[in-house]
């Protein structure tokens, strides 16, 4: 079987040949680094970091860029609202920058504790302004830019196919984007898209580069362009997003990257759904979201949230609460014992049929649309399969891992009441035990919880966004 894919260009699955055999040439729109991420974009990189590893399993080389966002990306996608990072900035007291550096750390010690894979090129959105220079003066050279009211807008009217990865007619687009937009006069079409800011919207922003056309700051969607072909040259195999990019962003890297080359840029669309609250899309804008430092004081492993992802297909929407994490939690750490007693009873012969049987059916599911609880069902056949030895079970599960990512092999015994430790679920319930009781206005119960866990060792923290607790030894 070759890797079959869904590309969100054709809408539908397909074959995935890139431009060169064996080599991928794959593109991540990173963070906007301004706050935390939360588990909502966490999923997209997750997703995106099996679609790299799968890809690795199937015997391809791959190449991976991703930016970060640093500069030009307003709260409105489509050149609307504030700036996000000058936002950021005034709200901790801090420069633009500090704000960048932060939350850039932050981003990377949360992919740690994922297991998501850092790729071998971030390249930061202010580190490329050269290349939006010239990439906006072509554009107006060629005569798809122009400047108004100081600003440089690209044309949407001069491409034939400017819906073309959403398959939207331009009204139905208007539609989508009218919700809470101030028009904006200088646009010669409502589309358009600012690729260079010289008259600022605030007039306190902080980062502003000299260009032809004055002094000021690209927009949001030319860094991804710049970026991807400074480091991954003039075709693109796949590009990854969350479905939220794929308009306004996505479909404007298209436009002015296939207006800039004259030729089709990027073969294949990757997107990841997203994940929701049962109130909705969990975004950073609301203020209130989950982040891995929340999984975390509420005592769940980060690569308990990785195993909840992949239960779950990438296309399909995922609702996140904490009793569907718990499902993820008993059954990492069902995983992580049986691993472990294999571990300590490794023996028998490898069967090498056997072995590549497994791999196969392992690479089948990852070949089907990155059918990563298919790929998980394999994992569980092979821990069930009793004519398998345990060598030949360890190289499989190892082997899996390359993709899932979940440690398997690496991770401790989970601490359980036997030795001394609470479980998480056991405190988990706790509070919910306590919260209902509150509710119900027992509050002597309430209290009788919260004494009993601080005789365990477990401190509560109330506070607006729940109850979180400490372990103190
Ligand atoms: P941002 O930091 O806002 O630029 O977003 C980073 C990535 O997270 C982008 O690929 C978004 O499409 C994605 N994203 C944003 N919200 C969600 C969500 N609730 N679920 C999954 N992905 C998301
Ligand atoms: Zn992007």
């Amino acid at each position: 079987m070759a890797l079959k894919i869904y590309n969100t260009l054709s809408r539908q699955i397909e074959e995935f040949v890139p431009n060169e055999a064996g080599k991928v040439k794959m593109y991540t729109c990173g963070p906007t680094v301004y706050h935390f991420a939360h588990i909502g974009n966490l999923r997209t990189y997750i997703m995106e970091d099996v679609l790299e590893k799968s890809l690795t399993y199937l015997g391809y080389n791959v190449e991976r860029v991703m930016n970060i966002t640093d500069v030009g990306h307003l709260s409105g996608d489509s050149d609307t609202g504030e700036d996000k990072m000058l936002k950021g900035a005034q709200r901790e007291n801090k420069t633009v920058m500090q704000i960048a550096e932060f939350y850039t750390q932050a981003f990377k010690k949360d992919c740690e504790r994922l297991n998501i894979t850092w790729p071998k090129t971030v390249v930061p959105a202010t580190s490329c302004i050269d290349e939006y220079i010239n990439l906006v003066q072509t554009l107006l050279d060629k005569g798809f830019a122009y400047i108004s009211g100081g600003n440089v807008y690209f044309d949407v009217s001069k491409l034939k196919d400017y819906y073309v990865l959403t398959n939207h007619q331009a009204d139905d687009m208007f539609v989508g984007v009218r919700d809470g937009v101030e028009a904006d006069d200088s646009k010669k079409n409502q589309n358009d898209f600012a690729l260079w800011f010289t008259k600022s919207k605030f007039e306190d922003q902080e980062l502003k580069w000299t260009s032809p056309w004055g002094l000021g700051y690209p927009g949001w969607h030319i860094e991804c362009s710049g970026i991807s072909m400074k480091h991954l040259g003039e075709y693109l195999d796949i590009h990854c997003g969350g479905v939220d990019n794929i308009f306004p962003h996505h479909t404007n890297e298209i436009a002015q990257s296939e207006a800039y080359l004259g030729h089709k840029w990027c073969n294949y669309w990757f997107h990841v759904q997203h994940l929701n609250t049962e109130g909705g899309k969990m975004s950073k804008s609301k203020g209130e979201f989950t982040t891995v430092d929340t999984l975390i004081e509420r005592g769940y492993n980060p690569l308990e949230y990785r195993l909840f992802c992949l239960q779950s297909h990438y296309r399909n929407p995922l609702v996140f609460g904490y009793s569907r994490l718990d499902g993820a939690k008993s059954a990492y750490q069902k995983l992580i014992k049986k691993t472990l007693n294999i571990k300590q009873n490794n023996s028998g012969e490898l069967n090498q049929d056997q072995i590549n049987s497994y791999k196969q059916k392992f690479a089948d599911a990852l070949e089907n649309d990155l059918n990563t609880s298919l790929a998980l069902t394999c994992l569980y056949d092979v821990l069930k399969d009793e004519t398998l030895s345990n060598a030949s079970k360890l190289e499989l599960i190892e082997s899996f891992d390359s993709v899932l990512g979940l440690n398997l092999t690496k991770e401790e015994a989970p601490k359980t009441q036997n030795n001394n430790t609470l479980s998480a679920e056991y405190i988990q319930q706790k509070i919910e035990e306590r919260l209902i009781a509150k509710q119900n206005k027992n509050y002597a119960l309430a209290d009788e919880i919260r004494n009993q866990l601080m005789s365990q060792g477990v401190v509560l923290k109330d506070s607006k966004d729940g109850t979180t607790y400490e372990i103190k030894n």
